[in-house]
């Protein structure tokens, strides 16, 4: 036989009915011999609990059981042949009559007692399973409607009852013998006591009755049947990634369950545990999905852990003082007494040096648990041996789940990577030594991005998000939108990273999207539903969004930005940028970010700051992590420059070459922005202070490329008079060139912590000499490219290349 269990809102409406009906008749014609248990109709239990407590305090009743009896009724004319309709609507009138017979007298008592409220709960059950076991036997007419009050004994604890096994065992048993051949619809929930007073399971305790009945009938399973695809590795609600479960153990569904994940009750586990019995989760509106098993052994999986799990509110109390040091029975004292006054304790740890012992109540308890907390100890706390211990509030617990955990090293390690990257603080941690829960308590407000980002760094073989907040919409941004468009399935396919821009914002408008901003069409959505930019603002927002695994996007050319890089940081938040700014400013500010980024364990990328996206920073990093050293750096850094020598020979003068230039749309508008060479310094000092030398803008030895005339010039027109003034200067240097078999070239040269640049003659033995177009290149000769240097050599410059450079750094962070 098999038991099939339906939750609440499986049979809360018409429709749901139907597909319960059809579940079941399925199972029968199967042969598999079910016996169905079910809930009460959705909102009924809490509604009769409201219509008690109602009662007890004098008000009104009549409304909450005209809806009970619609709700019913409703169903009665929905599923059931109008000729069998009327002995069934007398029944349940009668159910009705009754509960309103006990509540008028708890109105006329004002009084209300748990076993009153049991017993005027047990009608949601017992109204439930009887109309549908009526409805049922239109198409089976073995359908019979069993009131597990007769069978399911406990003590008399109304509210939460605890089985009598043995009693319970032998009176199902019977029942069973009589009645096994029919198709039983059984009340979930209820029981009664030795004096036949009915009582309840706890809430949620129908799960229960289906364990007690298969577990003593040796059922083959127990289906749960619920409005889930069963256990998910995470609340969906808050985790969109979250998966179903395939197998879990009854240990790990326990630890799961007792964390919030209320798709079974805990106590469920407990019967089908001892016999073996699967438990099988199953969505009554989804039925061809096969759920989640429940069974003796975790099952084969790669997934290293299950399942996180969390309680969003919980109060800690933290206990210290010297009066505890090797002290055996103080906590026993503590977690007696807590024990005693009912005050369940969610968490405890207890640090080594036995100085403190923290632990999590619910909220609710919290107070209770410190008044009586300071009576116990009283004494203790007179003579300073306990520090009087305060409540903190607004926490919560996180859990990560598994028995694959067990012996594995580095789970505890890439779960607090994951909360430390993402700027979560731990308050408390405990594991206990089954090692298949591992307990964090972090704040309420971290409980969403650390659920998401814990999840992320554990099923990470699945997808890692990366949430994007992108200033700057020019031809960079524009294009890296388009590029990040354009490979976005490539990315989620092939390297499982999915990249959400979900803040965009330039110099006049800016938006979110947690979801992510639609990057076909992001311009359109800036300007219609984009509000008023502001950057302080725009940076408060990313930060108040706290989403995991964040990166801030620099693709401006402004000043602004770089004075929220530190803020940024702090936030956890990692920051790639194009903007060469703030690696270029002072010395100390440059030191400060990366101090920052590297203190909060996320990353500062800016590969597009020197060379576009050639890899320059990337490799100078790379040589010196791996213990090189660099000897000298030469380079030509700036590809405008670089176009005016290639082309400045032959019959072309220097003026004709710079206005070629400028009309090509090679150079700044003020084409001395370029070659004044500051750009290039700024290159130049980024790349000094990345290999190690702590160098200010004003140590670098900058050469000019202009006569002074040329850069006194008030406007551009008079610069270029001056250009034409200035001729002979100019041919003068190329015929040096031709005469000497030799190109002139502006390089910048890092040897012996001294950045330099200026003009050079270089012959064809030298690696620039055949640099053409506006081309970058840079030889880092070092202690192991000593003989030959190495040398990269490209375009570096272009919207193109550039947005890839800053598409390659998003890609890595996090890495
Ligand atoms: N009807 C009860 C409740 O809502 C029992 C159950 O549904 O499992 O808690
Ligand atoms: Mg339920």
């Amino acid at each position: 036989m098999k038991v099939l269990k339906f939750g609440g809102t499986s049979v809360g409406t018409v429709e749901s009915l139907k597909a319960v009906l059809s579940i079941v008749k399925k199972s029968y014609e199967a042969k598999e011999k079910p016996l169905v248990v079910l809930s009460a109709m959705s909102g009924v239990t809490n509604l009769l609990t409201q219509l008690a407590e109602d009662a007890s305090e004098g008000k009104a009743f009549s409304e909450g059981l005209k809806l009970l009896e619609d709700k019913h009724f409703t169903v009665v004319k929905e599923l059931l042949a109008v000729k069998y309709q009327n002995p069934v609507f007398t029944k349940l009138k009668l159910f009705f009559n009754e509960i309103e017979d006990l509540l008028q007298g708890i109105f006329a008592l004002r009084e209300l007692s748990n076993q009153s409220k049991d017993l005027i709960i047990s009608y949601g059950e017992r109204c439930s399973n009887y109309m549908v076991s009526k409805v049922m036997e239109q198409y089976i007419p073995e359908s019979l409607f069993v009131d597990a009050s007769h069978y399911v004994k406990t003590d008399s604890n109304f509210g939460n009852a605890h089985l009598n096994e043995v009693l319970t065992e032998q009176l199902i048993k019977s029942l069973y013998i009589t009645h096994g051949d029919k198709l039983l619809f059984v009340t979930g929930f209820i029981g009664s006591n030795e004096n036949g007073r009915i009582t309840t399971l706890g809430r949620g305790g129908s799960d229960y009755t289906a364990a007690i009945f298969g577990s003593i009938l040796d059922a083959t399973a127990i289906e749960i049947w619920t409005d889930v695809n069963g256990m998910l590795t995470a609340d969906p609600r808050i985790v969109k990634k979250a998966f179903s479960l395939p197998v879990l153990s009854y240990t790990e569904a326990m630890e799961l369950s007792y964390f919030g994940a209320k798709v079974i009750y805990p106590p469920t586990m407990i019967p089908a545990f001892l016999k073996k019995i699967p438990i099988v989760i199953r969505n009554t509106f989804e039925p061809d999905f096969s759920g989640t098993v429940i069974q003796f052994d975790s099952g084969k999986t790669s997934l290293p852990i299950k399942g996180i799990s969390s309680i969003s509110d919980i109060s800690v109390i933290n206990l210290s003082g010297s009066g505890m040091i090797g002290k055996s029975g103080f906590s026993g004292r503590l977690f007696t007494l807590l024990a005693r006054e009912q005050i369940n304790v969610v968490l405890i740890t207890q640090s080594s040096s036995e100085h403190s012992i923290t632990f999590a109540v619910n909220p609710a308890d919290a107070k209770r648990a410190i008044q009586l907390i300071e009576i116990e100890f009283e004494l203790e706390i007179q003579a300073n041996k306990l520090v009087i211990p305060a409540v903190e509030e607004n926490l919560s617990v996180l859990a990560i789940v598994g028995e694959n955990m067990k012996r594995t090293p580095g789970m505890s390690g890439r779960l607090f990577a994951a909360l430390g990257r993402n700027g979560i603080n731990v308050r408390a941690i405990a594991q206990g030594s089954s090692e298949y829960n591992i307990s964090v308590i972090i704040g309420k407000e971290d409980l969403a991005k650390a659920l998401n980002a814990v999840h992320d760094a554990f099923f990470a073989e699945l997808k890692k998000t990366l949430h994007v907040f992108n200033i700057g919409t020019g031809n960079i941004g524009a294009t890296l939108f388009k590029q990040l468009e354009e490979q976005h399935d490539f990315l989620l396919d092939k390297n499982d990273i999915e990249i959400k821009v979900v803040g965009i914002s330039n110099s006049r408008k800016m938006l979110f999207n947690t979801e992510g901003v639609n990057l076909s069409s992001w311009s359109a959505e800036l300007e219609n539903n984009g509000s008023e930019a502001d950057l302080a603002l725009f940076i408060e927002k990313m930060k108040a969004l706290n989403l995991p695994n964040c990166v801030f996007i620099d693709n401006t050319a402004s000043k602004l930005p770089a004075t929220y890089y530190e803020d940024i940081f702090k936030a956890n938040i990692s920051i790639v940028t194009c903007n060469k700014i703030a690696n270029s400013g002072k010395y100390a500010q440059y030191k400060t970010l990366r101090d920052t980024a590297h203190r909060h364990g996320v990353d500062f990328f800016y590969e597009t700051n020197v060379g576009a996206g050639l890899p320059i920073v990337r490799v100078l990093k790379d040589l010196m992590l791996s213990g090189d050293r660099i000897l000298k750096i030469e380079a030509i850094l700036s590809g405008t420059i670089s176009y005016i020598f290639n082309n400045f020979k032959d019959e072309a003068s220097f003026y004709d070459v710079v206005k070629k230039a400028q009309e090509l749309g090679y150079t700044e508008p003020d084409p001395r922005d370029d070659l004044g060479g500051i750009d290039f310094m700024r290159k130049m000092l980024i790349l000094a202070r990345d290999a190690g030398y702590a160098v200010e803008a004003e140590d670098v030895e900058l050469g000019a490329i202009l006569p002074e005339a040329c850069l006194q010039a008030d406007t551009v027109d008079a610069f270029y008079t001056e250009l034409q003034n200035e001729n002979a200067y100019f041919e003068a240097m190329k015929a040096k060139a031709a005469r000497e078999k030799k190109v002139i070239r502006y390089i910048g040269k890092l040897e012996g912590g001294k950045v330099s640049i200026g003009i050079e003659f270089v012959d064809e033995n030298h690696p620039f000499y055949a640099l053409s177009g506006s081309d970058n290149i840079i030889s880092f000769t070092t202690e192991r490219y000593k003989e030959r240097p190495l040398v990269v050599k490209g375009p570096g410059a272009g919207a193109e290349v550039t947005a890839a450079g800053v598409f390659a750094d998003l890609v890595n962070v996090g890495a």
